[in-house]
């Protein structure tokens, strides 16, 4: 089912939503189409929020996905400060916030995720923030600066992210992570221990094992991290970084089928053939992995928006890719391909120490994820082998001395 006259609505400005609509038009849609965004300006990249953006080096407008006449030349209706509240499939009809209605042929739900806050006395303190928004990370970035105490709650990659940003705009930094070690829900010892390493290096310092039970104050104002074992850790400020809950609502709330995240096929479309999900609220198929999975990245952003516009204006759904991210702290370049599912081993490849190394993870002789810092190589070539299934030689994956070419070919 496919109409290139259909109208499409799209709700959430983000960077799945800014790129479907673009794609839309790239792909030959003539009919109108409306994207519907909850924050003030329009679809921008989150990544350089905790990155290049918060050190201050790059500047607002580099942000932007497409400059805003963009979407007027385009005649994409965007209207951004409006929020859908309900949706009623049968009617395909949607409500919005200023209390006008859109009917539909086709919508798209690219509503996102939302930072967890954490329910525990003092959350609502002045000076204790999110990282999601660029509003979030404007906040942030005139809170942080030479001097100030930071206390970053949350040892996962974007609070080690905001860590780094923090040192570089010379504040002092601390981290608090609940479990024994950094990125304990995404990455193995081997990475969480050289991340700790290299940050105490650029003089962040850690908490492991701490749980905050509470923020202290005065006058409003936050003062310090209380943890469950009574200390208290004096900061200026703090940045939770807990994870993401998916902005699904709208579906369950409408009777679509959701498991952490509104579930989607190939195409990214619903149980309902004119409903679509894409981007961190869709909950989606991972053949590769023969699962299905909810990703925050934006490289997934972008699959699932081409999925969707491919299935809108009747084009053959695109090849699967296999997924991927990246996280910049100082001078360090990670990059990682697929997830790490059904492991039975690890290989690393180079010198933790050198700070130029690639963690495999195998089922088998299969690689299901690989890990690269500053490694390219062994993030291409890696992505290759999880692509491919391919059995490789794992003695000679282990050997730098071995090119990535060779344990490829
Ligand atoms: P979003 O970009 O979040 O957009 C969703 C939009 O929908 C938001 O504007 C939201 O306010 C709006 N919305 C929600 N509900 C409604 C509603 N009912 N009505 C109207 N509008 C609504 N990914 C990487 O791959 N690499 C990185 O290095 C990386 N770094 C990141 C750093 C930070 C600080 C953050 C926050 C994210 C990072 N990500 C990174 C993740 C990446 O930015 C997301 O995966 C990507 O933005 C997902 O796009 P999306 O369109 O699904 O969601």
């Amino acid at each position: 089912m496919s109409d290139l006259n259909a109208h499409v609505v799209i709700i959430g400005a983000g960077h799945a939503g800014g790129t479907l609509a673009a794609l839309l038009r790239q792909y030959g849609h003539t009919g109108p189409i409306s994207m519907i965004g909850d924050e003030p300006i329009p679809p921008y990249q989150r990544p350089p929020l905790s990155k290049a953006w918060l050190k201050g080096e790059a500047d607002a407008d580099s942000l932007a996905l497409k400059p805003l006449e963009f979407y007027a030349d385009e005649n994409i209706d965007f209207r951004p400060n409006v929020k859908a509240v309900k949706l009623e499939r049968a009617a395909r009809k949607v409500k919005l916030s200023d209390g006008s209605e859109l009917t539909y042929d086709f919508l798209v739900l690219a509503t996102g995720a939302r930072a967890i806050a954490l329910p525990i006395p003092g959350a609502d303190l002045q000076g204790v923030m999110f990282l999601r928004t660029a509003a979030d990370a404007e906040a942030l970035k005139t809170t942080v600066g030479p001097g100030k105490r930071l206390a970053v709650v949350g040892g996962g990659y974007i609070g080690l992210e905001v860590a780094a940003s923090g040192r570089a705009l010379g504040a002092e930094v601390v981290v608090l992570e609940r479990e024994s070690r950094l990125l304990a829900r995404v990455a193995n010892e081997v990475l969480s221990e050289f991340f700790r390493s290299y940050h105490a290096k650029h003089g962040v310092t850690f908490e492991l094992g701490a749980s905050v039970t509470g923020f202290e104050g005065e006058g409003g104002k936050i003062t310090g991290v209380k943890l469950a074992d009574g200390r208290v850790i004096a900061c200026d400020a703090a940045v939770v970084g807990v994870g993401a809950h998916p902005n699904d609502e709208l579906a369950s709330e409408s009777g679509l089928e959701t498991a952490r995240g509104v579930v989607v096929d190939l195409e990214a479309r619903t149980s309902d053939p004119h409903v679509f999900a894409i981007g961190d609220v869709a909950h989606r198929p991972m053949p590769i992995y023969g699962r299905m999975f909810r990703m925050e990245s934006v490289p997934n952003a972008l699959e699932q928006a081409k999925q969707a516009a491919c299935a809108i204006t009747g084009r053959p759904a695109p090849t699967g890719e296999v997924p991927w991210q990246w996280s910049d702290q100082y001078d360090l370049k990670l990059q990682i391909a697929g997830y790490a599912f059904d492991v039975d081993e690890i290989v690393v490849r180079g010198d933790p120490a050198s700070g130029k190394f690639a963690v495999f993870h195998l089922n088998g002789d299969q690689v299901q994820s690989v890990e690269a810092i500053n490694a390219p190589p062994e993030f291409m070539m890696g992505r290759q082998l999880i692509g491919n299934r391919k059995a490789v030689n794992k003695a000679k994956l282990a050997d730098p001395a071995v090119s990535m070419k060779e344990v490829t070919a």
